[in-house]
């Protein structure tokens, strides 16, 4: 089985396993057990886990709060902020792009659903970019947060995080950044480009599944969503991951270090992945923005080949996908892929393949013929 779905989940890195395993086993303490060793222990292995966090964004940590991963980190913040505007008596605006992830978009309907925010939602061009000048606009007629991804989960399109934070800034706004997919290949600067509150997962950087944070800027007002004992500065109160966070500092820790070249590695196989499938399967498309996207991404349409007679026939050789792993089961077409105007045929036809830093070159050789199989198999019976 070739593994090429690496925007939906990374294998965790054997480095990053074994220090799980020591946390599940030698390590095992509670981290707030103050009155013992073993309890000291794991808080010492949490404060190490933190400072890797903190350095691969550039943030400080104690901006650093734990949760469950990004979809968590996402509602404590739009939840949070939104909860504490409401309490000062203020009804809030939100700008968010068409294109975040359901993560975003979801929590925001619901809370419009419920009466208690109104949504600014920016639309994308052919690129999946949003429009500078209109974000702009937007906040100069009063926003109270902004939501805008680092890099697209679905084409891969990387967002210009820094200009984002600059235009939040002049308007005095909360700007939300989901960095789920970027935090680990692409550089991220928190503290410097001035954002307010950024999402991370580790399972999308060889790190465990089930675990991330949240970074918020100090002084950003929120309220928890999670009651009880008052951990994390009683913004997410509940007993610390131990495994997961000491397994999310390695891998944080080892993208520091390895980011740089494994991603260049990553996006020349990717191009050459891109270049035997052009060359191998005629009317290709790739989609997105190929200037400016995720070394590991290649997002691509068969026209008039729909992707789930592909799915069926490489399933079990191939791990692709024919849009995000959240909403795969659902039927409806990608809401990402409608937003940059893509036509029926090509949204129909369209695969997710995400290269990640175990692939090897005889992978990208191996699929491309996998899927060039799978074509010809289909078009003979049109
Ligand atoms: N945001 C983006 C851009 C994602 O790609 C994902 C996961 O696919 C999430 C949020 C949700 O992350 P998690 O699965 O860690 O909750």
């Amino acid at each position: 089985m070739i593994y090429l779905d690496y925007h939906s989940t990374t294998p965790v890195d054997p480095r990053v396993a074994q220090k799980v395993l020591w946390a599940m086993t030698d390590g095992f303490g509670n981290a707030s057990s103050t009155d013992h060793e073993i309890g000291d222990a794991a808080e010492a292995a949490v404060t190490v886990a933190k400072r890797y966090v903190a350095d691969l964004v550039g943030a400080a940590p104690r901006n650093i709060i734990f949760t469950s991963g990004s979809t968590e980190s996402i509602n404590l913040a739009i939840q949070g902020t939104i909860q504490y505007l409401e309490n000062k008596g203020i009804h809030p605006h939100i700008a968010l792009s068409v294109v975040e992830h359901k993560a975003v978009l979801d929590t925001c309907f619901v809370l419009q659903d419920q009466g208690r925010v109104k949504l600014s939602i920016l639309p994308v061009d052919a690129q999946a970019h949003i429009d500078l000048a209109q974000l702009e606009e937007s906040c100069a007629s009063g926003i109270h947060l902004i939501c805008i991804m680092a890099a697209n989960n679905e084409v891969g399109t990387i967002y210009p995080i820094d200009k984002i934070a600059h235009i939040a800034q002049i308007y005095d706004v909360p700007f939300l950044c989901d960095a789920s997919q970027a935090v680990g290949k692409i550089p991220i600067h928190f503290q410097d480009w001035g954002i307010t509150m950024l999402s991370i997962s580790a399972h999308k950087f060889y790190g465990p599944q089930g675990i991330g944070a949240l970074v918020v800027k100090r002084g950003h007002p929120l309220e928890p969503l999670l009651y009880g004992g008052g951990h994390q500065g009683g913004l997410r109160s509940g007993t610390l991951n131990l495994p997961g966070i000491v397994g999310m500092g390695e891998a944080c820790r080892l993208r520091e270090i390895e980011m740089e070249e494994d991603e260049r590695i990553i996006g020349g196989k990717r191009d050459i992945f891109q270049k035997l499938l052009i060359e191998k399967i005629p009317g290709l498309v790739v989609n997105g923005d190929q200037e400016n996207r995720l070394a590991g991404n290649l997002h691509i349409s068969l026209p008039k080949i729909p992707n789930s007679a592909i799915i069926a026939r490489v399933r079990r050789k191939l791990a692709i996908s024919t849009g995000s792993a959240c909403s795969s089961g659902v039927e409806a077409p990608s809401h990402v892929l409608r937003a940059i105007n893509l036509n029926e045929d090509i949204i129909e036809g369209s695969l997710r393949i995400g290269l990640g830093k175990f692939t090897t070159y005889a992978d990208v050789n191996h699929a491309a013929i996998i899927i060039q199989e799978a074509a010809m198999n289909i078009q003979a019976l049109l």
